[in-house]
């Protein structure tokens, strides 16, 4: 496999390090995209069959024990792409050992949202141009649709931006894992169908059978977890608070930060995107924090960044 790494590291103006800065992040070399509506017909369908595979449920029906499976697997897949995905592998907000990062990036993968790879270099693109032209994902550039997930089926944003994730591209099981990303989906898949299979016989009382699970605690919670994750790039950019005036139109969000375990707070997150921590304050409810702060104590990740005080309260 050829990688093609394309790095030129230039000096940040300190108010920009200040600000908004993303640490250890290379500089974009690549020139932002031309507006182009050229479409991966193949990805659409895909898109498409993940929706359409929601609709059996009126068949299967429902059990207490489906619901908490689908419920349970958007949790813990939505903490793999906030905690895993985006502030690991796109911010870098903290350290972990190479098992843990592997662990993430399965668990991530998962979701059916391409690889850490992908994903990371999508989204340090996303911080660079933010709500500029060139931004991949803007309400105010594309309009919502296409910030909300009209731009992932664009063959121009399907392949890996290697030039942007150098610094974890080096892995070869990460590497192996983005390229084969579709694994992880169909596994929990077949997990999901195997498990109701196996109470069906074995605890009858559950009223659950392969299918239900499959479509509940799959398929339904996968595509409750696209448009989780997808809100933070349309609506979070459309509707709240602006606390600081960073250059995008990023917004802060109760309801989105509850739905996406802290992402919400995505104004907070432009301002000062290598913070571990996107609910600056207290009552700034995230989540994510509070898992990585526990693993933290367990020793599974360290050197977790935080905003300095005085810049946290500067308005
Ligand atoms: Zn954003
Ligand atoms: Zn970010």
């Amino acid at each position: 496999m050829v990688l093609e790494l394309n790095i030129q590291l230039k000096p940040l103006s300190e108010s920009r390090i200040m600000a908004q800065q993303t640490l250890h992040r290379p500089q974009i070399v690549t020139p932002p995209p031309q507006t182009a509506t050229t479409y991966s017909y193949t990805a659409w369908v895909f898109f498409a069959l993940m929706h359409l595979a929601c609709l059996p449920v009126l068949f299967v029906g429902w059990s207490p024990i489906a619901i908490g499976m689908a419920v349970a697997l958007y949790g813990v897949r939505m903490f793999a792409i906030t905690g895993g995905y985006h502030r690991y592998f796109s911010h870098r907000s903290f350290k972990t050992s190479r098992g843990v990062q592997f662990f993430l990036a399965l668990l991530g993968a998962s979701a059916a949202q391409q690889g850490p790879l992908w994903w990371a270099a999508n989204h340090r693109h996303h911080h660079h141009f933010s709500d500029q032209p060139g931004d991949l994902h803007s309400p105010k550039q594309q309009g919502f649709f296409m910030a909300h997930i009209g731009w992932i089926p664009l063959q121009q944003n399907l392949p890996i931006r290697w030039n942007l994730i150098p610094d974890f591209a080096k892995y070869p099981e990460l590497r192996w894992l983005d390229q084969n990303h579709i694994l992880a989906p169909f596994a929990l898949g077949a997990l999901t169908f195997a498990l109701g299979s196996l109470l069906e016989t074995f605890a009858p009382g559950l009223g659950t059978n392969g299918p239900q699970m499959l479509i509940w605690g799959f398929f339904i919670s996968t595509v409750a977890l696209y448009h989780g994750t997808f809100t933070i790039n349309s609506l979070a950019h459309t509707w709240g608070q602006r606390r600081y005036a960073t250059k995008d139109d990023s917004r802060n969000n109760f309801w989105l930060a509850l739905l996406t375990l802290g992402e919400g707070w995505h104004n907070n997150h432009h301002y000062y995107a290598s913070s571990v921590r996107q609910g600056f304050y207290w009552w700034e409810i995230d989540i994510t924090y509070y898992v990585l702060w526990s693993m933290a104590r367990l020793g599974l990740v360290w050197d977790l960044k935080q905003v300095p005080r005085h810049l946290r309260d500067r308005r």
